[in-house]
């Protein structure tokens, strides 16, 4: 199970994760993006919207392992 997140202050609302993935992501009154639901999207969809944010807003974490936690730009690895 992967949960996914935004940095607020990281989203500067391009809005292209909302683009591939509208039935997650959706832009609020500040046109900074929100996770409407995470479990809409396949893991590989939520990766792909991850790695194409122009600014390294979105996280995934993987909650089965609670080890990783990739995307974005602040990539930390708490496990081996
Ligand atoms: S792709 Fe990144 S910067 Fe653009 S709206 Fe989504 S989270 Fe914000």
């Amino acid at each position: 199970m992967v949960s996914v997140r935004v940095e607020r202050d990281l989203c500067i609302g391009s809005g292209k994760c909302v683009l591939l993935v509208p039935e997650t992501f959706q832009l609020d009154g500040e046109e900074i993006a929100i996770v409407v639901d995470a479990s809409a999207a396949t893991e590989e969809a939520l990766e792909r919207a991850a790695s194409r944010c122009p600014a390294g807003a979105i996280f995934l974490n993987d909650e089965a392992s609670h080890t990783r936690d990739r995307g974005g730009i602040d990539v930390q690895r708490s496990g081996s």
